[in-house]
């Protein structure tokens, strides 16, 4: 595959919660004098974060583009999210106390292949970008990290009002750095919003599956995968 810029997606691409998002807000809920299994939790997290996306009206941005939208927006998720296990009294600390936690490093864990990944790519001398749908804390976390100032282009949902699959951010992203769509792969965890999004643009696309057993073409099972897919 010849190509002269690599995008990727973030979440649960290059990084995933640590611990989970049920065990933090067990423990968060715990502090406030309400019992909750982490995995319960994780379980209605999941639910109401779908639910509240589909219920989400068209041609909305999940996250909204300011801190203020995108609090609003996990409001409801946090709120619905611990209504079965109890709501604490003074909401509005608790859920500032999560948005803080979520904002910094401490919260994410980099997967063990990204860095010699990254790091392959660059001696390869190819161009490295960044696609996420993501809110305004993002930039902090990959500073956080060390992530930040590995990629040439970061190119964020809340920052320019256009989330993924809509492949229009992707137009963006590749309007960044000059590169034709047919020149760029994207790579991501997520079939409808990285594969099929990346695709409509134009552009090459790996679908990261890390815990799929079945592979096919145009799938890999971890980020050095990417490397593998270059060569062929
Ligand atoms: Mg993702």
């Amino acid at each position: 595959m010849d190509v002269d810029v690599l995008f990727f997606d973030v979440g649960n691409t290059l990084i995933y919660a640590d611990p989970p998002v049920g065990e933090v807000y067990a423990r968060a809920l715990a502090e406030e004098g309400f019992c909750a299994d982490p995995r319960e939790v994780e379980r209605r997290f999941e639910q109401t974060w779908a639910e509240l996306r589909r219920r989400r009206a068209a041609g909305t941005l999940e996250y909204g583009m300011t801190q203020q939208e995108s609090l609003d927006w996990w409001r409801l998720v946090v709120r619905e999210s611990c209504r079965p296990f109890g709501v604490p009294a003074d909401f509005d600390a608790f859920l500032r106390g999560l948005w803080d936690y979520f904002g910094s490093g401490d919260a994410w864990a980099v997967y063990d292949d990204v860095l010699p990944t990254v790091r392959e790519l660059r001696r390869r001398e190819l161009a490295l970008g960044l696609v996420s749908n993501w809110d305004v804390r993002l930039e902090g976390v990959l500073r956080d990290l060390g992530l930040w100032e590995r990629f040439d282009w970061v190119t964020i949902s809340a920052a320019v009002g256009i989330e993924k699959p809509d492949p229009d951010i992707f137009h963006h992203a590749l309007s960044r750095c000059g590169c034709p769509p047919g020149r760029a792969l994207h790579v991501g965890d997520s079939e409808v919003e990285d594969i099929q999004g990346a695709r409509a643009a134009g552009m090459r696309a790996l679908w990261l599956r890390r815990d799929a057993a079945s592979g096919g073409p145009g799938v890999i099972h971890s980020l050095t995968g990417v490397l593998r897919a270059l060569e062929r």
